[in-house]
């Protein structure tokens, strides 16, 4: 534990693309995987209760005391692309748009959705997330996790892992994901791709709330419709609890208008529940992850 500096207190709000969040007892950002390997020893050695996160773009965290470390992975971003094969490795802390715009750079097709996802590749493998019919476990070759119940590192091939829509294994196991391959389309046109990438950007733009805070969709789309449409036909586009917004852009989008607590976020995530459930019948499932709930 030499090397290591742990932070008391800090806030998380700044640490979520909602601008919302409690505090945490212990804060820490591993600027390598042997220093985050070295933060969660330590966190088992003390018994600790532990959280990772990622950019924090699909968190909702309750805006109270949060015992043991929380670890942010956003320094962990080595990357490698291998520009004649398609490769690319890149550790839990590299985000989406990063990757996207250096493989379109390099002429290597396949991840020009990647660019309106900001989030990092440790949640995106953990959420499997994606656009469209498209997600992050279609060019994935491996994941490098550690185990946290042995403190051992593995290698598991796509194969060998569950991915479904917005669900990994992940989900329903203690690993911490370090780092992940996959593979891409190379020595295709840059221009093409560039082209591509930016217009699938402004796509996003244009059709959802980036301007505002957020974390994204909300729930996940019910099989054969969209969460989005049913909170319309609800009638809740718009509504309000608090500083708390289902946008007026996109429905399945919650915004925080400035102030907005956690419990508001909380109170209208259940409001839209109960509302398309009593009239449509259909229970919307939450995609975005909770802390502290
Ligand atoms: C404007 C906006 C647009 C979005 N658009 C999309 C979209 O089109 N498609 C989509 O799928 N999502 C979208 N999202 C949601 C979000 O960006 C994705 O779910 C993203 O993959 C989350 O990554 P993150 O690093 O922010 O994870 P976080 O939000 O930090 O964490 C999410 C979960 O992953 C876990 N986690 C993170 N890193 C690790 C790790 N290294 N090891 C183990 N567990 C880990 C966390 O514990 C948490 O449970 C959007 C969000 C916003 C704000």
């Amino acid at each position: 534990m030499e090397n290591i500096k742990l932070k008391n207190n800090i806030n998380l709000l700044k640490y979520t693309t909602i601008k919302i969040g409690g505090c945490t007892e212990f804060f820490a950002e591993p600027k390598n995987i042997s220093e985050l390997i070295e933060y969660l020893k330590w966190v088992k050695l003390n018994n600790l209760k532990y959280r990772i996160i990622g950019a924090g773009s699909n968190l909702l965290i309750k805006n109270t005391f949060h015992q043991g470390l929380t670890i942010c992975t956003r320094k962990l971003k080595k990357l490698k692309i291998n520009k004649l094969s398609g490769l690319v490795e890149a550790e839990c802390g590299v985000m989406l748009p990063v990757i996207a715009n250096l493989i379109a750079q390099n002429g290597i097709e396949g991840g020009e959705w990647l660019i309106g996802i900001p989030g990092t590749i440790g949640g995106a493998v953990f959420m499997n997330a994606g656009s469209g019919n498209i997600w992050i476990s279609k060019n994935l070759l491996s994941v490098q996790f550690l185990d946290l119940k042995t403190l051992s590192i593995y290698e598991l091939k796509k194969e060998n892992l569950i991915f479904k829509y917005r669900f990994s294994s992940f989900q329903a196991n203690e690993f911490v994901i370090l780092g992940a391959k996959f593979m891409f389309r190379p020595n295709k046109s840059i221009k093409k791709i560039t082209y591509e990438t930016k217009r699938n950007l402004k796509k996003k733009t244009s059709s959802q709330p980036y301007h505002l805070p957020s974390f994204g969709s909300v729930f996940k789309n019910p099989s054969n419709n969209y969460a989005g449409k049913l909170i319309e036909e609800v009638g809740l586009k718009g509504f309000t609890i608090g500083g708390a917004a289902v946008s007026k852009m996109h429905s399945n989008f919650i915004i925080n208008n400035g102030d907005a607590t956690s419990e508001e976020i909380y109170q209208l995530i259940t409001v839209i529940q109960q509302k398309v459930l009593q009239k449509k019948g259909i229970f919307l499932h939450p995609e975005v992850r909770m802390i502290g709930y």
